[in-house]
């Protein structure tokens, strides 16, 4: 089967791989549609903390059932699925807390846990317990599953007793989907930040309240102007430098809450004294769990419409070199590009 490689940094190739056999407990699915995500980037550039080239890339997939392994039962051919790409030990510390997506022993595609496997390839074998049906989710919508649980999951992390103003920064693939599923969380007032006059037109679009493109604008000063000079409760990192957490305490409310989902690698400086006095609360959010994958299901149900506006691009898997080129270069305006794997 054809795959595709980060084969050096830059470099992006397909190979031909022979079809994984499905294992015990697991299924093979033949892929339709995957997603190029901000950390296949990061792999193609060569920064990734453990996909280093050369390496087959891609986890957000959507497909059909093709093959069922030994002891795997119930699950028709052709059944339209995505994938959680994420395992879990089920006996460790935190599995045993009920944090299996904070597992000691997660394996992860592109690891060898997952035999190299990544989902950019015709073929993906995964465990059937973390196989999840579709339904009728089209098949290009269900490749965006994976991104839209890790919203779901940052949703999940913001404390219950908060109010309904939100500031999201960065109206990337991520900071829109939050954007988009925020009001069903109760959220009211909603102001988005980006550096890019395209993303933030299609958030305003989508239901900003305000966008404010930040390499023109203060953030902190368009923030307390648009909430009110405390500043705003619940602040969700998407996207940032190295200062954000310094801007994003200078935003926050006493009590506020401030969720990092961008992986931020420059190193920063700060000091305590507002996370002290105004009672912060510095949390992350990462990956998903399955409850969060059944969630993003339903939301693709229920918001297809907005949802689909973040497919910039389909392109067939044959062109993936000129995909990663767009994305990297930024040389024309794309939230998510889909690989068309069949
Ligand atoms: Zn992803
Ligand atoms: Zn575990």
């Amino acid at each position: 089967m054809k795959a595709i490689y980060a084969e050096a940094p830059y470099v992006i190739g397909i190979r031909d791989i022979p079809v994984p056999e499905p294992r015990e407990g697991e299924v093979l699915v033949k892929a339709a549609y995957a997603g190029i995500c901000g950390s296949d980037l990061h792999a193609y550039h060569g920064k990734h903390a453990f996909r280093k080239p050369p390496v087959m890339l891609g986890h957000e997939l959507s497909g059909t059932v093709a093959r069922l392994g030994p002891g795997v039962s119930g699950l028709a051919l052709g059944l339209p699925v995505t994938v959680m790409p994420q395992i879990n030990c089920g006996a460790c510390a935190a599995c045993r807390k009920g944090r299996p997506h904070l597992c000691e022993n997660r394996i992860m595609p592109s690891t060898p846990g997952w035999r190299g496997l990544g989902a950019f390839g015709e073929y993906f074998p995964a465990p059937a317990s973390v196989l999840c049906p579709l339904g009728d989710v089209p098949l290009d919508l269900g490749a965006l599953t994976e991104p839209l649980a890790v919203a779901t999951h940052l949703m999940s992390r913001i404390p219950r007793d908060h109010d309904e103003n939100l500031v999201i920064i960065g109206a990337g693939t991520i900071g829109l989907l939050l954007l988009i599923i925020a009001p069903s969380y109760g959220f009211k007032k909603i102001l988005i930040t980006d550096i890019q006059d395209e993303n933030l037109r299609l958030a305003r679009e989508l239901g900003a309240h305000a966008a404010v493109n930040v390499s023109r604008e203060d953030a902190v000063a368009a923030v307390k102007g648009f909430f009110g000079p405390q500043g705003c409760e619940n602040i969700l990192v998407a996207a940032g430098g190295p200062d954000i957490l310094e801007q994003a305490m200078e935003m926050a409310r006493p009590g506020a809450a401030i969720l990092f989902v961008a992986m931020i690698t420059a190193p920063s400086s700060f000091v305590s004294y507002p996370i002290v006095y105004k009672e912060l609360n510095i949390l992350g959010s990462f990956n998903y769990t399955l409850e969060d994958f059944a969630s993003a299901i339903a939301f693709l149900h229920s918001h297809e419409a907005p949802i689909r506006r973040l497919i910039s691009r389909v392109m067939p898997m044959e062109q993936a070199a000129s995909a990663f080129e767009i994305l990297d270069r930024k040389s024309e305006f794309a939230v998510k590009i889909l690989l068309q794997m069949s």
